[in-house]
């Protein structure tokens, strides 16, 4: 029987101190840790049907930050997940990690256990804008994250960028880069900072204590992270993500290419047969919910037709790119006419490149994606006969 190849993501919702624009579900009181385990290796045994159909191809591990699950911890959710799930031999597993929270044990642990790429949260190199995110780790602490994960024998290791911070100069998000670009890892996943509703940051910015950079020096700043990038040998594959050749994120990519996944532990995401749920985001009601013998659910959804064509072309967008022959599929029109022409426009704007069979943004259509993905939606909702099926 050929298994349906899968992702499956894992949320450890415990933090040793909240970040200052953090909005991922997670809890700083590590007391709730060991039942956490217990009742996360309960959820995995609950989902043991689905697993006879499939085979795990992708793995990640975040949240919270995995790295301060103790080495009793870590086995037995491994145990469990392999009690359950088939792995696939090429299986891509990611754990994130808190620059503060490594150790070469620990780290030789993982790779002992499988795990096989390292994502960590740098944000930046220099101290004051460390401080001013509240990260447990200094500048120091991240090189070290990072020499350590080498030695430990990691060969694929991500490094997270965040920019646009009050106030931040061109010159110091230009000195990130490049030091994250001398570490070499093979991917760089760059984020502008988000002042999330309800975390410390954004009652700041309410308050008035902080002033959000302005759009186009925000702007200014993506596309210098884009060319600085290329530069330095990682090709652009979605709005904040740039990989060296071949060391794209395969579990990334699998969200963005709408394949399945499901996600264990308080908060997190599953896509299954188009439907869409999530976890609740409570460590206590999910431990209950889960040790009571139910699924810890706390909204799902039945993508319609409609929706699932929309994020055929919003997530292939935001990715890398949408096959013209898969829209011509879902909307039931060829690629002519006022399509056509919008594709040719934003050709010629430098806003995107298409060689006949795939639509991919450039780095300027990247940073107005959004804008260009309502457009296209729009321009097609217009101009095709839509088709009912997928
Ligand atoms: S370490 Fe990560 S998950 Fe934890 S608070 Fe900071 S940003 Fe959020």
């Amino acid at each position: 029987m050929n298994r349906r190849r899968i992702g499956v993501y894992v949320h450890i919702p415990f933090c040793q101190h909240k970040c200052s624009y953090c909005d991922f579900y997670s809890v700083v009181s590590l007391d709730a840790m060991d039942r956490f385990v217990e009742a996360l290796c309960h959820e995995i045994r609950l989902r043991s049907e689905y697993a006879s159909e499939v085979e795990v191809a992708t793995m990640f591990w975040g949240g919270g930050t995995p790295s301060l699950l103790d080495p009793d911890q870590f086995e037995r959710i491994v145990g469990q997940l392999d009690e359950t799930f088939r792995f696939s031999s090429d299986l891509e597993w990611t754990i994130e990690a808190n620059p503060g929270t490594v150790a070469l044990d620990k780290l030789r642990a993982y790779r002992r256990s499988g795990v096989n790429r390292i994502s960590f949260g740098v944000q930046s190199f220099d101290d004051g804008e460390l401080r001013f995110l509240e990260r447990i780790h200094s500048a120091r602490d991240a090189q070290r994250a990072v020499e350590l994960a080498r030695s430990a024998g990691f060969d694929n290791i991500n490094v997270d960028i965040m920019y646009a911070l009050p106030g931040q100069r061109t010159e110091t998000h230009r000195a990130n880069i490049e030091r994250a670009c001398a570490l070499q890892p093979e991917h760089i996943s760059a984020y502008s900072l988000v002042y999330e509703p309800n975390t410390p940051l954004y009652h700041r910015m309410r308050r008035g204590e902080i002033l959000p950079l302005a759009d186009e020096q925000e702007a200014e700043l993506y596309m210098l992270t884009a060319e600085l990038l290329e530069r330095h040998g990682y090709r652009q594959y979605e709005v904040s993500n740039f990989a060296q050749p071949g060391r794209e994120c395969r579990h990334n990519l699998l969200y963005w290419h709408r394949g399945e996944y499901l996600g264990f532990g308080p908060s997190a995401h599953s896509h299954w047969r188009n439907v869409r749920w999530s976890n609740i985001r409570s460590v206590h009601r999910y431990v209950e919910a889960v040790m009571n013998g139910t699924f810890p659910i706390a909204m799902s959804e039945q993508l319609s037709i409609e929706e699932q064509r929309n994020e055929t072309v919003f997530l292939g967008l935001r990715a890398d790119g949408v096959e013209l022959s898969v829209v011509e599929r879902l909307y039931g029109c060829s690629i002519a006419g006022a399509v056509a022409d919008l594709i040719e426009r934003w050709k010629q704007e430098g806003l995107a490149t298409c060689d006949g069979t795939k639509l991919r943004l450039t780095a300027r259509g990247y940073a107005v994606c959004d804008g260009l993905t309502v457009e296209l939606l729009d321009v097609l909702e217009r101009s095709c006969e839509v088709r009912q099926v997928l």
